[in-house]
């Protein structure tokens, strides 16, 4: 919040006060506090800037509108949601006190589930996303991807990476070379998650079903699939 381009810790301890007084004091100051807490103590919050609107497709009425030159700050504070512990310790807190959670109700029931779910048999399935691209890991004191050392990509980068990263080194899950990984693909495949889930739920309704003897539609009664979503290590 300082007027010039000083972090927080080269701030000394009168500007430092100077600036959370005046801070305190400015108009908006309680929006900008809700906004603050709602990101939950997130290490990194995204500062987004820009407009937003609902519209009905029927009859063109705008039924919200929002943008940020509204807030006090010019923008509009949201949690960086980072799954790696060394990024934003908040952000994977919650993210792996959620996952918990899902899993729990999975298997005992609660948050809608039945306390019944408790005795069906249950598989437990790892399903690992696609790659795009080699990228920095930490392999517990090995080094991080053993290859040959002359061996260059296209962009004349090495193809391998003889580190053996700490587990708080910031390069890990960065792609061995930023131009050889597919960011394209890893967008898109991100964006389209929701719906290649929902065909995988459907398919594998399908696939019980067949195994079962049942058609799809007498199964959920007998067979329910109850199916939840990881994420990368969190330890990256
Ligand atoms: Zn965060
Ligand atoms: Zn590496
Ligand atoms: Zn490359």
């Amino acid at each position: 919040m300082s007027k010039e381009e000083k972090r927080d810790d080269q701030l000394s301890g009168a500007e430092w006060m100077a600036d959370l007084v005046r801070l305190v004091n400015a108009p908006g100051y309680g929006r900008w506090r809700a906004m603050v807490a709602a990101v939950g103590g997130c290490a990194d919050p995204v500062r987004l800037v820009g407009q937003s609107m609902i519209v009905d497709a029927g009859t063109g009425e705008i039924l919200h509108a929002y943008t940020t030159d509204g807030e006090p700050s010019g923008y509009l504070l949201v949690a960086c949601g980072n799954r790696r512990a060394s990024v934003c310790p908040a952000c994977s807190q919650t993210y792996q006190a959620d996952t918990f959670h899902l899993i729990r109700a999975g298997l005992s029931g609660g948050k809608g589930v039945p306390e019944t779910v408790s005795t069906h048999p249950r598989a437990f399935v790892t399903l690992t996303a696609s790659s795009f691209g080699p990228v920095h890991s930490h392999r517990d004191g090995r080094p991080c991807r053993p290859r040959n050392r002359d061996r260059l990509c296209e962009h004349g980068r090495p193809v391998g990476c003889h580190v053996r990263h700490a587990p708080q080194d910031e390069r890990l899950g960065q792609p061995i070379c930023p131009d050889c990984y597919d960011y394209t693909g890893a967008v898109l495949w991100q964006a389209h998650a929701g719906a290649l889930w929902h065909r995988f739920t459907l398919a594998i309704g399908q696939e019980l079903a067949n195994q079962t003897g049942m058609t799809v539609c007498q199964s959920p009664q007998s067979v329910e699939t109850d199916l939840c979503h990881s994420g990368p290590q969190q330890g990256r």
